[in-house]
């Protein structure tokens, strides 16, 4: 399927504009689909710009996938024509290793095929994102969207909701439990949004006075500002888990000294710099201090279901295409509420 139109970034730090990927015809257990939205998340931004090493250009970006249907392999038999359809971080893996079993596709040991800025398991064959009109994924990576959510709205689940909701439930987030949140974007109104709904006590910690109104009609029970000293002494010792979700370089240990004694601080945001811990900041209290990669295709359903049940989806801000480097920038100045989604509609338009 030649001339699928996209928006490419043609090399590191370029702005983003108009080109033309070839998308496979497909096989069958593949489906097409006509991509709707694509939200816009940090991880675009560190790529285009390789901050993270290894880019591949030209790159599509865009893992925040939703759309219909449009075509079906003759062996597919959970999707059908007209079905909205969701893809997040991953297009396939090998379907046979012991992660691949456990539904833990991002740890495939054969390593997963990104949506964008890598390759097909044929480890030749370059993947383009969701800035673009249609994709062609197997059917086994294409999530479900419940019928009752709003699909501009639910794109953004497909990343920042999982990579979300996946370090709650391994921590065990429940009902009482002191959840703390670290930076109000893309990711961190989900969390709030998601661990509000799990029944914790979740406070918002940020460096932005003016989204504190924001915090609390997303769920937050406490807003505390990370520029104010005073905060850490206020709530040292307080948490029982932290969503460390901030794309800058920061000092994690003033926040580990937030956990209560056993607690855990979950990295989820990916500076490209590395932070000295200092091991009393863990020792002290028997602390840990996790990271988490988004979250395999069985759990992104789990996670899809949950936010059905209980109408969770992002707040968003719809966006032609065009304005896809605009937006960029306004991410860098925090200036999102509280994620871009891009129309795939103008991307037909002049
Ligand atoms: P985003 O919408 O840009 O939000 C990041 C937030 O972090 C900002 O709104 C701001 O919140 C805070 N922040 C930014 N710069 C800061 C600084 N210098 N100091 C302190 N706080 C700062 O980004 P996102 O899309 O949520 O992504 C966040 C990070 O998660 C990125 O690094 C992204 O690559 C990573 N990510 C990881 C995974 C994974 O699987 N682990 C998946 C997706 C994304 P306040 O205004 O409230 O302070
Ligand atoms: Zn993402």
């Amino acid at each position: 399927m030649s001339n699928t139109p996209a928006y490419a970034a043609s090399a590191a730090g370029k702005p983003l504009a108009p080109f033309s990927i070839e998308r496979r015809e497909p096989g069958p257990r593949d489906v097409v689909i006509d991509i709707l939205y694509c939200g816009v998340c940090h991880s675009d931004i560190h790529q285009v710009r390789d901050e993270w090493g290894g880019a591949m250009f030209p790159m599509v970006p865009g893992h925040e996938i939703i759309g219909r249907v449009s075509k079906t392999g003759a062996e597919v038999t959970k999707l059908k024509v007209g079905d909205m359809a969701g893809v997040g971080c991953m297009v396939d893996a090998c379907h046979a290793c012991p992660s691949c079993e456990r539904g833990q596709e991002q740890f495939c040991e054969k390593g997963s095929a990104p949506t964008y800025n890598g390759t097909e398991m044929d480890r030749k064959t370059p993947t383009f994102g969701g800035y673009s009109t249609r994709i062609v994924v197997p059917e086994s990576f294409a999530l479900a969207v419940p019928k009752n959510l709003d699909p501009a709205a639910a794109a953004p689940l497909l990343c920042a909701g999982i990579t979300t909701y996946s370090p709650l439930r391994q921590y065990d987030c429940k009902k009482g439990d002191r959840v703390g949140v670290v930076g109000l974007g893309g990711l961190g109104h989900m969390a709030v949004k998601l661990a509000a709904a799990m029944g914790a006590e979740v406070t918002m910690l940020s460096t932005s006075r003016s989204k504190e109104a924001d915090a609390g009609r997303l769920g937050a029970r406490a807003f505390e500002l990370t520029t104010d000293p005073a905060t850490f002494e206020k709530l040292a010792g307080r948490l029982d888990l932290i969503i460390d979700t901030i794309s800058a370089p920061h000092d994690y240990n003033k926040f580990l000294g937030l956990l209560r004694p056993g607690g855990t601080m979950v990295l989820v945001g990916a500076p490209p710099e590395p932070t000295p811990v200092a091991a009393f900041a863990l020792i002290g209290g028997n602390k840990r201090l996790a990271g988490s990669l988004i979250g395999g295709i069985p759990e992104t359903q789990a996670m899809l279901d949950f936010c059905g049940k209980h109408g969770i989806v992002s707040d968003v801000e719809v966006i032609p295409i065009q304005q896809i480097n605009e937006a960029y920038e306004r991410m860098m100045r925090n200036d999102v509420k509280y994620r871009f989604v891009i129309d795939i509609a103008s991307l037909g338009q002049a």
